[in-house]
């Protein structure tokens, strides 16, 4: 009789973990997995798909003022928030459902409960009270909103999580923070007709992303109607009546229905007993692994969120993945965290792969800029006033085009394809050995001859 129960235990059933006991037991090792909420993780539960839903519900607004320009006249037009709460629920209980199946089907077995890490190979299941000796133990928690702790009536604010399941939708919002949840959630808002502010402490949208990406956002969602307050921090928030006002330190009190603090996520390593086990943390509470995403406890593993890498649900997939083939596979494979194509689902939609503009001339000697920014085809006839704007950096030296960056509709779809070719070190020549594809928005991508901006680094 072996000493353990299990081969693998998973703490942790979101895209990570569940990709992780699939592919571990499909190589035969016996997997527990245990989850204290639902089966799916954030992306599918709380993240990227309900998102997305409300994205597209948003943006019926729009499109029924532009097809005026169509020749439509557009009937009475009402918008029902539980309706679509209601719709989006049906589809992720479905998705909840194919998860849970997928990971039965591969073998897996799943336990409903909180588990919290005993010693390196033990684990205990909270609801059951029950004790699991474990070969190896994946940690795949995730991350969970960070919520300022010493804000004044922080406790009437809501994050992300409950966002997706407000009961009305507010008649005005004030969203908190400058990242890819408030920014995709503000242009959620407006474009449900929420009177929306978005206070940033930051001079700019977006940190991190290219900075004519971040200007003309920036321009744009204030030209959809959202009021956005930059060098502005929130003091408090105070009950009103009905309602709420939202202080900010510059001296404003914005009354609104809902505050939703977009402020960043914090690795969910609390009280996971990792400290017992002498699981080495980082000053952000992530856990630190290597590059097979192992811990400093041998026994020990993290992938996704958790470990604060990149966090994006196809990261921890593919860090899943890996994860299982080196350790039940017999195939020692790390992910390569270079070229992560990025998408922010913000109104317009900003697609980015590859280094900014910024990180290119710190890198390399000689930069070529090709921009250029134009008004969508659609928006000729619809009027309205919205520009495209595309950015490719070429290493002058080599010509190999280093990053590409799009604001605009798709811009998601475009960068998936754009980042393979950045993968496979196309050139500018071989874009620009590429036949147009008219009439569409990228092929603008392959058409752009001479560069806007050349950076020499001087001796
Ligand atoms: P981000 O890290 O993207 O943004 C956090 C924002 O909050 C930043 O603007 C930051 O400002 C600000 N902030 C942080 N702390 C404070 C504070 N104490 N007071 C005021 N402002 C503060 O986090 P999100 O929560 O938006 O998203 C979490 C992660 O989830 C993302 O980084 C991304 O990896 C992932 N995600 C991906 C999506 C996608 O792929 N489309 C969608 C949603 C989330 P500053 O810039 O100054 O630090």
């Amino acid at each position: 009789m072996t000493q353990f129960d299990v081969d693998l235990f998973i703490i942790g059933a979101g895209s990570g973990g569940v990709r992780a006991g699939r592919i571990a037991a499909g190589y035969g090792a016996s997997v527990l997995v245990a989850e204290e909420y639902r089966v799916g993780g954030t992306c599918v539960i709380r993240g990227c798909v309900p998102k997305k839903l409300f994205v597209y519900a948003s943006r019926f607004a729009e499109e029924f003022e532009d097809s005026v320009g169509f020749g439509w006249t557009p009937g009475e037009t009402s918008f029902d928030w539980s309706r679509l709460v209601a719709a989006k629920d049906k589809e992720i209980d479905r998705l909840n459902g194919i998860y849970i199946r997928n990971l039965e089907r591969s073998g897996a077995k799943i336990v409903q409960s909180r588990a919290e890490i005993v010693d390196p190979h033990t684990v205990r299941l909270l609801a059951e009270d029950r004790l699991v000796r474990a070969k190896t133990i994946l940690v795949a928690t995730g991350g969970t909103p960070f919520i300022m702790p010493d804000l004044p009536g922080r406790e009437l604010a809501i994050s992300s999580n409950e966002a997706f399941h407000l009961a009305r939708l507010p008649e005005k919002i004030v969203v908190v923070g400058g990242g890819y949840i408030a920014v995709e959630f503000a242009g959620i808002f407006n474009g449900l007709g929420v009177e929306t502010t978005l206070i940033h402490r930051g001079d700019g949208l977006l940190r991190g992303f290219d900075a004519d990406m971040r200007r003309t956002l920036r321009e744009e969602i204030e030209k959809k109607g959202i009021r956005v307050l930059l060098n502005e921090t929130l003091a408090g928030i105070e009950k009103s009546g009905d309602g709420l006002i939202a202080r900010t330190n510059g001296g404003e009190a914005i009354a609104c229905g809902e505050v939703m603090l977009a402020t960043g996520r914090r690795p969910n390593t609390s009280g996971l007993g990792l400290e017992k086990a002498g699981v080495a943390l980082d000053g952000s509470g992530a856990i630190v692994v290597d590059a097979y995403s192992q811990s400093n406890v041998p026994s020990i593993y993290a992938v996704g969120d958790v470990t604060n890498r990149i966090n994006l649900t196809p990261v921890a997939i593919r860090e899943g993945h890996a994860f299982a083939d080196t350790v039940f596979g017999g195939k020692k494979i790390s992910v390569d965290h270079l070229g992560v194509p990025k998408a922010v689902f913000s109104q317009p939609e900003i697609g980015s792969v590859g280094l900014t503009e910024e990180e290119a001339l710190a890198e390399f000697e000689a930069v070529d800029v090709y921009q250029t920014s134009f008004r969508p085809m659609k928006h000729t006839l619809s009027g309205r006033d919205e520009r495209t704007l595309m950015k490719l950096l070429v290493d002058a030296d080599s010509d190999r085009v280093v990053g590409c960056h799009i604001l605009g509709p798709d811009a998601g779809e475009m960068i998936q394809i754009v980042a393979i070719t950045l993968k496979m070190r196309a050139t500018k020549a071989d874009f620009d050995a590429t036949m147009a594809l008219h009439p569409t928005a990228a092929e603008e991508l392959v058409t752009m001859r001479q560069p806007t901006t050349r950076h020499r680094r001087t001796a």
